[in-house]
């Protein structure tokens, strides 16, 4: 037992006899801490250091603590020097006798997991103890055994864990920290300088809020680790000052600013030190929890877990492959996600587990795109006389991007496998011409084609495109199905279909409901595509009985290649990489609210020349609700402000198919000078007099969608222009909108947003009918790409994962995305 913590046990116990006087040391604790610290480091090893700054933290403010926090401070320190120390030179501890772990409902019930909690005395030493019981160790169970193997895990917990997505053992393993404390990276204060990026722990001494002039909040609060206290400030987080109470100790990470002339935080990251954590080592793992599970509780049922079962999770990938794609085997990154050695270990633990689960994702996608391929498809012979005298007739002449995507998209409609191809280009690249086209040539063929669209307006305005683009002569039924139909419409639409009369249905998701029944579906259009996942994909193929109709998806949402592989790998990939000729580019610019009077103005000069304009009021993400409620006092306020002299329409998700349909109508007819609306109209809408858009709050939506929006105007012959309209002062956010000034290539903006934002935001996951990933993020391009070279070799060499040595990649595949969502 080291002397220095011994030491200092017998003078705290001896404080709390005193009633807390600060007497205990002749000079008061703060000043004997000082000679401790050296005495303590002598002693202790280095990866332990951590403790020693502790205890130098809250005894060097101990002098100012109030009274009514010392108990808790001296038992804090009680509690941490209970550790036991290792003889120098340290060798290993025995391993202590299984100790009957403390289920969860002995810790505080119903506590925000993050505050300290008073919870028994860490035993530090027990983290690493094997503590699995033998029963399950002898019955060799698998990865998939609940949890309830475990020792320590009652039913109770179980329940606990389970609000955690944690069932099994393997669930366990795999629930990953959120974050990692370098608690050896802990700097002192007294030892900062300006500009430095640092973690600090210290004691609350001081909090105080006051107003500024401006009315907002100020929270400043003072901490000290007893070298020195250094001040922190929030701005307008009032709610903050109950989480700071004089005496807790709290980690503020951050850059160190200056104020006044002195050290400052402003507005750190910072949470209540999390201290029955700190006795791992350097890097702590911080897990996500719930109420009723403790941190600490959960990372040593981790630690007992993968002691026992690491060694013994057998990895899917051979060892071969692992040297051949230079990856750690999949015990050890699992350990060292959890208890990392160092930064460098858990940065190749997480490599190995992202490339795992881009693996299992691509061979998905390769088998679900197999077993497409390998259903047949109806061959149909192509009508090539009439399409070329139909192209002939179109009132201009096609890109070459779209002819060449009608060739592959003709080819694959006369060959017996079924298509299954995603047609890729911007907004106005001419995707429609393309899909009639397709249409035209499955009517011909005696059968159906069904044109989907996400909503109402978009369904509606494409029967409208579509009966517009063939010509009577042709005798071609095309018929309307959406939700909002009043029945006896719908129920004729639907009968219609059913009887083979409609030749082409366009239409919303009411296209693949379970009421509708094709007579002879060959071809399945699906519009701005994105929105659409692979089970509703699945769902419209399989409205077609036994031959598989045609499938074109359509997106004007560029998505970069990385992430098409991983969601679309089960397409092939037509291209409009090319804008018909004479498309003007849209002059954009980015404005701030001191703008907003000549933004006003400017709009008013377009309509003043006989223009429309699009307003589009700011994203909600949390409420429709709301976003219409703010949309509608918006356009109360323009039409009553503003633009008095001018008749303006609203457009909002609240409003009936019918009401929009109303309102967008009359919009295009010039009714209405100017549409007030919210992110409804983003896709697809044609109005040609537009010549303006006007977006608030655009730092809230996504380059990708601003670029939609964009593309509502220049459809005509007018100059046309889009105003970013920002209430941002931030000015790395103000940047990332500049973007959209300097360029009109989607694909660009679209990257840009990978980049920026990460692929939550560029469209969910969940949409797509993926499950989510655990630890990699599409961002991980390097080990993407990796993943997919490994899974096209993997699946050249054994498609159906049939050999032994796959057969646990086979399971996974298996698990990760289960094909009866599919077809
Ligand atoms: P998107 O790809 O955005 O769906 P559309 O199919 O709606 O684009 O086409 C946008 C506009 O461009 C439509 O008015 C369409 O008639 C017109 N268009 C399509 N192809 C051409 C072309 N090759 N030359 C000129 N205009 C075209
Ligand atoms: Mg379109």
């Amino acid at each position: 037992m080291a002397s220095a913590y011994d030491k200092l046990r017998r003078m705290l116990l001896l404080e709390k006899e005193q009633g807390y006087r600060n007497r205990a040391v002749i000079g008061g604790f703060g000043r004997f801490v000082a000679y401790w610290e050296k005495e303590a480091r002598g002693e202790i090893p280095s990866e332990r250091w951590h403790e020693i700054v502790e205890v130098v933290g809250v005894l060097g403010a101990y002098a100012e603590l109030p009274a009514e926090h010392r108990p808790a401070a001296v038992d804090h320190l009680l509690e941490l020097l209970s550790a036991d120390v290792p003889e120098v030179p340290a060798t290993p501890p025995p391993p202590p006798a299984p100790a009957k772990e403390p289920p969860p409902a002995a810790e505080p019930v119903a506590k925000p997991p993050e505050e300290p909690s008073p919870e028994p005395a860490p035993r530090p030493t027990e983290h690493r103890a094997p503590r699995v019981s033998a029963k399950a160790q002898e019955e060799g169970r698998g990865l998939d055994s609940p949890v309830t193997v475990l020792r320590g895990v009652s039913e109770v917990s179980q329940r606990r864990l389970a609000r955690l997505g944690i069932e099994t053992v393997e669930d366990l393993l795999y629930h990953l920290p959120r974050r990692y404390d370098d608690y050896a990276r802990l700097a002192r204060i007294s030892e900062l300088a300006l500009g430095d990026e640092v973690t600090i722990v210290g004691v609350i001494q001081r909090v105080s809020e006051r107003r500024s002039q401006a009315g907002k909040s100020v929270l400043r609060v003072t901490v000290s680790d007893g070298t020195a206290p250094i001040e922190a400030t929030w701005f307008n987080q009032p709610f903050l000052a109950q989480r700071f109470q004089v005496g807790r100790e709290i980690v503020l990470s951050g850059r160190v600013d200056e104020y006044l002339g002195r050290l400052v935080f402003t507005s750190p990251e910072w949470e209540p030190l999390q201290r029955q954590l700190l006795h791992t080592g350097r890097l702590v793992p911080v897990y996500p929890l719930t109420a009723q599970i403790g941190g600490r509780w959960l990372r040593r049922l981790t630690s007992s877990a993968l002691d026992a079962w690491a060694h013994r999770v057998k990895d899917p990938l051979s060892a071969a492959m692992r040297q051949a794609y230079d990856l750690m085997d999949l015990g050890a990154a699992l350990q060292q996600l959890h208890f990392p050695d160092d930064w460098n270990a858990l940065e190749r633990a997480r490599r190995r587990l992202c490339f795992d689960e881009f693996l299992v994702l691509q061979l998905s996608v390769l088998r679900y795109r197999a077993r497409w391929r390998a259903q047949r498809g109806r061959v149909l012979s192509i009508p090539e006389d009439e399409i070329a005298q139909y192209i002939a007739g179109l009132p201009f002449e096609l890109t070459g991007a779209q002819q060449r995507a009608i060739r592959e998209i003709l080819a694959d409609l006369g060959s017996p496998v079924a298509m299954s191809r995603l047609l890729q280009g911007d907004v106005g690249s001419g995707k429609t011409v393309v899909a009639i086209v397709a249409a035209l040539a499955v009517v011909r063929n005696g059968l159906q084609a069904a044109i989907m669209a996400p909503t109402a307006i978009l369904a509606e305005q494409h029967c409208r495109t579509i009966r517009g683009m063939l010509p009577e002569d042709l005798g071609i039924r095309v018929v309307l199905l959406i939700g909002d139909l009043p029945a006896s419409e719908k129920r004729a639409a639907q009968e219609e279909i059913a009887s083979g009369r409609a030749q082409i249905a366009v239409g919303t998701h009411a296209l693949i409901q379970d009421a509708v029944d094709y007579a002879r579906l060959g071809l399945v259009v699906i519009d701005e595509q994105h929105r659409f996942g692979v089970a509703q994909r699945g769902a419209l193929r399989a409205k077609a009985g036994d031959l598989q109709p045609h499938m074109l998806a359509m997106s004007a949402t560029p998505i970069p290649r990385t992430l098409m592989l991983t969601l679309y790998g089960d397409l092939d990939v037509s291209m409009l990489d090319e804008l018909p000729p004479g498309r003007q580019r849209i002059v954009t610019a980015v404005r701030t609210q001191r703008s907003r009077e000549r933004v006003y103005s400017f709009v008013r000069a377009q309509l003043e020349e006989g223009r429309q304009a699009f307003i589009i009021c700011p994203l909600v993400e949390e409420s429709e609700n709301i976003e219409a409620t703010a949309a509608i006092a918006e356009h109360e306020r323009l039409q009553r402000e503003v633009f008095p002299d001018y008749r303006i329409g609203l457009l909002h998700g609240r409003m009936s198919a019918e009401e929009k349909d109303r309102v967008m109508s009359a919009f295009s007819r010039g009714e209405y000078r100017i549409l007030v609306s919210t992110a409804v109209v983003e896709v697809g809408i044609d109005v040609p007099n537009a010549t303006v858009i006007l977006i608030e709050g655009a730092e809230r939506f996504g380059l990708a969608q601003l670029h939609q929006f964009r593309g509502r105007v220049g459809r005509g012959e007018f100059k046309s222009y889009c105003v970013l309209l920002s209430d941002d002062t931030d000015e790395q956010r103000i940047e990332r909108l500049r973007i959209m000034e300097e360029t009109d290539d989607g694909f660009v903006l679209a990257e840009k947003d990978l980049e920026l934002r990460g692929p939550g935001d560029f469209f969910g996951l969940r949409q797509h009918g993926l499950p989510p990933l655990r630890v990699a993020k599409l961002s991980d391009r390097s080990v993407l790409e990796l993943a997919r070279r490994a899974a096209t070799e993997l699946y050249e060499d054994d498609p159906e994962l049939a050999k032994t040595e796959h057969q646990l990649l086979r399971e996974r595949v298996a698990r990760f995305w289960r094909p009866a969502e599919l077809s």
